[in-house]
């Protein structure tokens, strides 16, 4: 049965969505006025693979994501490039789209920007002030009254009290009943971007956007909430306070699903910080013709190989061990072919026998993905099963089972990590290089050739000298 940890029990529980075999998932979305970098990536993959893996086991998955596109980030930014907040943001939200499709990102079922629901949200609003929840603050905005609702700080454990946090966005005021009280909406100032409403005129405040467009699609109640950890307090605690206010109904979401962070000397990779990695300078930087698998594969492989909810501290070592392991899948594969053509025929009698021994590894390997979608241990199933294969192939033990099994557990992880690899084309420019040093040697130029078969080997290839003419082979360094 899948489990995984819901944040607001505090306990690993087991999956049981509202409705049967249907899952609505909600993951918050960018707020679009940068590029997206590997630590949006890290959510972003984490929860793509989770959606895949509940339609992989039979549920059928509503996966909704928000797009912020209003905000004071966008507003700000938008000034500083002399343009429009809209421009930008539809700008970026197209290159979080193009990022996500290089990555593979495919299980969104549907998003949808904060601008287009404003209708939604303020009628949120004008419920939250008809049930006495919210207040108006002159020339300000709308705001949400913390004391009206016990509930606050169950998910985080903390209290409004303790509302200041480094990594929030806090929205000030002084003449606010509560210091945790937060904006619902915001009458707008010159020059910034405002809709005509029932409200008054402004713009929606950050936390109102999610649940008007939860409400809408999903309703007051749903099964899974998602995010990194950063959002638990204060985004997803407001969250919270205003749809269980305005619905009052319990729970909001029935898991609650953080992932770690991504972090680079140990902060959290963000744009505010400028300390981040694009996805696109990291595929370019990390894409090798001499590969036998792209970029997306690599990152893919190096942020699913963790624990989803573990902090990650990237650094190119750790990148480097990703390709290593990689490469591992790729060397066992190829002698597993080799063995299964030249010694196969020979063990067919033991098919019973192994036929346990997979279901013992494949339960294993489910059960791995069951608890709490643990990874790295599904990851450990694999290698100790391609450990025991090799030991087999060591002394000619293994049979066609043994190969047809392990390679149905290798399929199951490419398939569930979306890996791809490719054959290596050998590229125009080590085909010339190769070209070149066979002409330097017929000249007897050896230190030209030298130095030709150097350049050859730091494009990731190496050259076999045979009486028949050079052979180029990928060296997967
Ligand atoms: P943002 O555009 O910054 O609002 O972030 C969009 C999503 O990415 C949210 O779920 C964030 O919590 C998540 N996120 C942002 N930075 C990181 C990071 N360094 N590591 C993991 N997740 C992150």
């Amino acid at each position: 049965m899948l489990k995984f940890f819901n944040t607001l029990s505090e306990k690993k529980e087991s999956l049981k969505p509202r409705h049967k075999k249907r899952v609505q998932l909600f993951v918050c979305g960018p707020t679009v006025y940068d590029y997206s970098h590997i630590g949006h990536a890290r959510t972003y993959l984490a929860f793509d693979c989770i959606a895949k893996y509940l339609s992989r086991i039979g549920y059928k998955t509503y996966y909704l994501q928000n797009i912020t596109d209003i905000d004071d980030k966008i507003i700000e930014r938008a000034k500083q490039q002399h343009t429009t907040p809209k421009t930008l943001a539809r700008m970026f939200e197209k290159l979080y789209h193009e990022d996500e499709r290089k990555l593979r990102i495919t299980s969104i079922t549907k998003y949808a920007r904060a601008t287009d629901y404003i209708p939604a949200i303020v009628r949120q609003v004008k419920t939250l002030l008809k049930r006495g929840h919210a207040y108006e603050i002159r020339k300000d905005g709308y705001y949400f009254d913390l004391a009206t609702f016990p509930r606050y700080g169950a998910l985080s454990r903390r209290t409004s009290l303790q509302a200041e946090d480094a990594v929030s966005r806090i929205d000030e005021s002084l003449q606010k009943r509560n210091k945790g009280d937060f904006a619902l909406w915001k009458f707008s100032k010159r020059g910034e971007p405002y809709w005509n409403t029932e409200l008054g005129k402004g713009r929606p405040g950050w936390h109102i956007e999610d649940t008007a467009i939860t409400e809408s699609i999903f309703g007051p109640q749903y099964d899974i909430h998602g995010g990194a950890i950063d959002l638990k307090f204060p985004h997803h605690e407001a969250e919270i306070a205003q749809q269980e206010s305005a619905s009052r109904k319990h729970p909001l979401a029935k898991y609650w699903l953080h992932t770690g962070f991504l972090t680079i000397n140990g902060k959290k990779m963000s744009k505010s910080a400028g300390n981040f990695v694009t996805i696109r300078d990291f595929l370019s930087t990390h894409e090798n013709a001499a590969l036998p698998f792209d970029a997306t594969t690599l990152l893919r492989y190096f942020i699913l190989s963790q624990h989803y909810r573990a902090p990650i501290d990237f650094n190119e070592a750790l990148i480097t061990h990703a390709r290593q392991s990689l490469i591992t899948f790729l060397d066992f594969e190829k002698r597993l072919s080799s063995y299964a053509g030249k010694t196969l025929k020979m063990h067919q009698g033991e098919d019973r026998r192994m036929t346990t021994v997979r279901n013992t590894i494949f339960k294993q390997f489910e059960a791995a993905l069951e608890n709490d979608f643990n990874t790295p241990q599904a990851l450990g199933v694999i290698f100790d099963a391609m450990h025991t294969m090799n030991s087999k192939m060591d002394t000619g033990r293994a049979t066609r089972n043994d190969v047809i099994h392990i390679r149905t557990l290798l399929t199951s992880l490419y398939e569930l990590f979306d890996l791809r690899f490719r054959t290596v084309s050998i590229p125009k420019e080590v085909k010339s290089l190769v070209t070149q040093r066979e002409s330097a040697r017929k000249e007897k130029q050896w230190q030209r050739a030298d130095m030709l078969r150097v350049q050859t080997s730091a494009l990731g290839f190496s050259i076999e000298d045979t009486p028949q003419g050079p052979i180029i082979h990928p060296t997967y360094q």
